[in-house]
């Protein structure tokens, strides 16, 4: 008998852990999940937090939740809850080890003044414009700032000067002395500090002077004892300087960075500039607008955790970009509320049908919760003489395909009675406002003993006990696969994304039902219960529809 377990097909992270803990290059792993505080998670830091909790979990290690918090003006408390909260949500846990790059300014500031002593940082007195005039281009060499060559003396003094106040925004930068000839632009003297008087939201008042990212990230990992920093591509020529930065820096461990693509999916935008100008320019009602791609977003559209894991990991890691369709996250959720959600009944589009030969004043049928799922036991839905069916489920003159309810055909209502539609009631203008029917008693339950069996079955909600509810039906937020190709993005927003159904028509049964509970409508789709939901009124977001009709109605149009 072997113990050994089937070879799992690793990514490309996992192979380098596994290999660094084989190796014996690390006892543990150590990773770090960095969000800046300027706005909400989104589908794509999902993916981050996935992988780097994901990681520390499956070796056994710990993952650090770290706010990269060297940028003093944008930050808000607000934001720095809802990410706390979107981590534990998706089911992540950082323990005790909460840090913000802001716990580090004193000690990466000791660093800086360090390397001044080693002769490797120096602070020009240039502008900014003059600073990117000699930085060259991917093409031209840099050139050296006047100010490179300062004497250690001079450079330590304007330094402290710096951190005392004493000049303006803008006046002086801290620059690593590295290569202006370097072919990477990363390694040209990169600005190490800069000037800002502003008030930091944990910091106060106590520093003029904040590190930038290039230097504070590494710094920060090494403090953490990062073993592995993983990071999006585009930070691949920034990782000379993370290198060089850890190498004359006297720092207390070694983490290396890796990059892995980051995610991108069509139909939306992601980065969080252009998610706040959806939020404050207000195109969606805020940032768990149930169309946003933010977490808290995808949550009240009615995603659960598992979902997103899921697809985190259907996504993988990889080291080359590509875009995501949307249509698998969708996918990722129906799988998982299929499994999970109890079934209702509700008509979203109602149409009346009088059942005229049922003379009782209704009766209750047992029906179950999950067809799927025995263990979600089963709940009792009435039926009375008057039901409301979906108005699309009938046509007065059905085409060939049409199997719904016609004049003459018989349907089944799912788990009560097979009916026939015998009459059409309009109104002045020639709309269908209500059916006659006759049902069949010996159908009960929704079976003919003599075995025939309608081509249909249909959902349905007694009339005299349907509870109204509003319903919101979302659309993708953009119409356009990339809406950001070209020119503006909120150009290319979808004006039918959400549409508001006030009165849809719902069984009885959803009247206790709480906020974030998730059900599936039969026929219909998956729905949560919205937040806006009062005593009085039960809202609804719809998830996903039962099957992705996306695709066919693009293909139509
Ligand atoms: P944005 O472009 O939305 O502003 P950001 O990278 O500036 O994103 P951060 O808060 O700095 O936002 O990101 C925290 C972490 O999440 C970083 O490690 C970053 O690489 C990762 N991340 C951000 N966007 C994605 C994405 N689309 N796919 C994978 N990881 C991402
Ligand atoms: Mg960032």
């Amino acid at each position: 008998m072997t113990t050994e377990a089937p070879p799992r097909n690793l990514d490309f992270i996992r192979e380098i852990v596994e290999e660094d803990l084989r190796t014996g290059r690390h006892q543990s792993v150590i990773t770090r999940f960095p969000p800046e505080p300027n706005g909400y998670l989104h589908i794509g830091h999902a993916k981050s937090i996935c992988l780097n909790f994901g990681v520390a979990a499956e070796y056994g290690g710990r993952c650090n939740l770290r706010y990269d918090d060297t940028n003093p003006t944008k930050e808000e408390v607000e934001y720095v809850d809802a990410i706390e909260y979107d981590v534990h949500w998706l089911g992540f846990d950082w323990g005790s080890h909460l840090y913000h790059a802001s716990d580090y300014f004193q000690q990466l500031y000791d660093w800086a003044e360090e390397l001044i002593r080693d002769g490797k940082a120096y602070v020009d007195s240039s502008t900014a414009d003059e600073i990117r005039a000699m930085r060259g281009s991917l093409t031209e060499a840099g050139t050296a700032s006047p100010y490179r060559d300062r004497g250690v003396e001079e450079n330590l003094d304007l330094f402290r000067r710096m951190r005392a106040g004493e000049f303006p925004d803008g006046s002086q930068v801290l620059r690593a002395k590295i290569d202006m000839q370097s072919p990477n632009i990363n390694m040209r003297d990169p600005v190490l500090y800069r000037i800002r008087h502003a008030g930091h939201h944990r910091t106060g008042d106590a520093w003029p002077i904040y590190p930038m990212y290039d230097y504070a990230h590494p710094l920060s990992d090494a403090i953490e004892s990062i073993t592995h920093s993983l990071c999006t591509l585009e930070y691949e020529d920034h990782r000379p300087l993370y290198d060089w930065l850890i190498e004359n820096v006297r720092v207390p461990s070694r983490p290396r960075q890796y990059e892995f693509a980051r995610l991108n999916l069509n139909y939306t935008v992601m980065s969080k500039r252009k998610l706040l100008r959806l939020v404050e320019e207000k195109h969606v009602s805020g940032w768990d607008d149930p169309r946003m791609p933010t977490i808290a977003g995808l949550r009240r559209r009615g995603y659960t955790p598992a979902s997103i894991r899921n697809f985190a990991e259907r996504v993988g890691v990889a080291k080359r970009e590509n875009v995501i369709d949307v249509g698998l996250l969708e996918f990722c959720v129906r799988e998982d509320l299929n499994k999970t959600a109890p079934r209702v009944m509700g008509v979203l589009n109602p149409l009346r049908v009088v059942i005229e030969n049922y003379q009782s004043d209704g009766e209750w049928f047992e029906t179950p919760n999950n067809p799927e799922d025995a263990s979600m036991g089963a709940r009792k839905v009435p039926f009375s003489g008057v039901v409301y069916i979906e108005r699309d489920d009938f046509m007065e003159e059905p085409p060939k395909k049409f199997f719904r309810l016609a004049p003459g055909r018989e349907v089944r209502l799912r788990s009560a009675y097979f009916i026939t539609c015998t009459g059409v009631v309009k109104d002045d203008r020639g709309e269908i406002v209500e059916l006659r029917a006759t049902y069949d008693p010996a159908t009960r339950g929704g079976d003919a003993p003599d075995g025939r069996r309608p081509k249909a079955t249909l959902h349905w909600v007694s009339a005299t006990h349907a509870v109204d509810c509003e319903v919101r039906l979302y659309d993708r937020l953009f119409n356009v696969e990339d809406p950001e190709a070209s020119g503006d993005f909120l150009l290319n927003l979808n004006p039918r994304s959400l549409e508001t159904i006030p009165h849809a028509k719902l069984e009885p049964s959803i009247r206790t039902a709480s906020p974030g509970s998730h059900y599936q409508f039969e026929r219909l789709g998956y729905f949560s219960v919205d937040p806006d939901t009062t005593t009085d009124k039960v809202v609804f977001n719809r998830t996903v529809t039962l099957k992705d009709t996306w695709a066919k109605l693009a293909a139509k149009e």
